[in-house]
């Protein structure tokens, strides 16, 4: 059977939902991983691992979905929350662009006192002041949460982000598209699965393009991963939007589910079994800011054909016990020496040209940058332009606290 399997693969065959399970069950990780590596060859013949110089913001750690996996955010009132000022983001773009980025990837909680007009002068603020600097930002639930605020429709927020200077979506806080994994999660009420394949189906048919991912190893099963992977190769067979495709490992520390994280050898067998079945994506991230360099760098010979992103900043995945710190020289040192030539990106995947630290001298990350530094209680100034809807966000605003 699996060698029925394999020749099918080979054969640039389809699997299906049962013969996907008998490969990602059975099939040694060896064979996995060299099946992935021929897909990836046949896609990618030319050598080349990209990567992208970009900023992983988190504009606020306020969040009133309370996903049981998270250990990021922090409930409305909490001495901990933040939001960042326009200020604030206005120096992380400088240090970016100092670095040779020509991206922001701008993601958050859902905090009930942003509302849709706050996403949108940000947005036309970054716009003016950095014209060409690309906005890749708002995973589908924080599109669904700003749509139920606002009481407006998700094609009109999205187009309403969109002309505000929105230019494509993050596939984050998918976790696992299926309900019954999402309501035991507690991210069932932040998106259902329908919910977040709606966010992206819309994006796509207005012509945005955006990323899909999947965060795995908590309490899904095998066939639920799997299932995952169908449901996002079935929109890409409609609308061909999806830029690349992420998958990572639950981080479980400091989060109230707790548990293990899976293996680096789970990891490259999902990221195998995804090559597989995706064969409609062209791009597969490493995720080496969960699994380290070494296991990032042997995703290049399990199916991966790019490293993701530069990391400058990094909260989310920190905030659960894990953050692997990884510069320009370094990834592509990890690159190289995998045997590929490493090549700058942008985020539809376009080269633009050689590591820019061969072109220019450019500073070196040796740690992570934070949204703001420990003990910061600063409030963002433009929040107060904006009618508060929580009663903790309005009471402090009576009270001066
Ligand atoms: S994963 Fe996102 S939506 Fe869920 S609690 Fe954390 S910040 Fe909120």
């Amino acid at each position: 059977m699996i060698d029925a399997l394999a020749t099918k693969v080979r054969g640039g065959g389809r699997l299906d939902r049962a013969e996907a399970l008998e490969l990602y069950l059975r099939a040694p990780t060896s064979l996995l991983g060299r099946l992935a590596d021929e897909v990836r060859a046949r896609k990618h013949p030319e050598g080349i691992v990209t990567y992208i110089i970009d900023r992983n913001v988190n504009y606020t750690n306020v969040c009133i979905a309370r996903c049981n996996f998270c250990a990021f955010y922090r409930p409305v009132g909490s001495s901990e929350g933040y939001v960042l000022g326009f200020e604030e983001i206005f120096r992380k773009i400088d240090e970016t662009i100092a670095l040779g980025g020509g991206q922001l990837l701008l993601q958050g909680g859902h905090n009930p006192d942003l509302p849709l007009e706050w996403y949108e002068d940000l947005f036309r603020a970054i716009k003016e002041r950095y014209p060409t600097f690309r906005l890749h930002a708002l995973s589908p639930p924080e599109v669904v949460h700003i749509s139920r605020l606002s009481r407006l429709p998700v094609p009109q927020v999205i187009e309403r982000l969109v002309s505000a200077g929105l230019d494509s979506i993050p596939g984050g806080g998918a976790e696992i598209l299926v309900d019954r994994v999402r309501k035991l999660l507690n991210c069932y009420n932040k998106a259902t699965a329908d919910e977040w394949l709606g966010v992206m189906r819309h994006a796509h048919e207005i012509g945005l393009r955006t990323t899909a991912t999947m965060m795995y190893g908590t309490v899904e099963t095998a066939e639920e991963r799997l299932e995952h992977m169908f449901r996002l190769r079935e929109v890409q067979d409609a609308t061909a939007g999806f830029t690349a495709f992420i998958t990572w490992s639950y981080q479980p520390d400091h989060t109230e589910l707790g548990g293990q994280e899976a293996t680096g050898v789970e990891y490259l067998r999902t990221l195998a079994i995804a090559r597989l079945v995706l064969d409609n994506f062209d791009n597969l991230q490493a995720s080496w800011v969960t699994q380290g360099g070494k296991v990032g760098q042997l995703s290049l010979a399990f199916g991966a054909n790019d490293m993701g992103s530069v990391m400058i900043e990094e909260n989310v995945v920190r905030a659960a016990g894990a953050s692997y710190c990884m510069d320009e020289i370094e990834i592509v040192r990890n690159i190289e020496n995998a045997g590929f030539a490493a090549k700058r990106r942008n985020m539809h995947y376009e080269i633009l040209g050689d590591p820019i630290f061969r072109e220019r001298a450019v500073p070196r990350m040796l740690e992570l940058a934070v949204a703001r530094a420990d003990g910061d209680t600063s409030r963002a100034p433009e929040v107060v332009n904006y009618p508060a809807r929580s009663a903790t966000e309005k009471k402090a605003r009576l009270t001066g606290h």
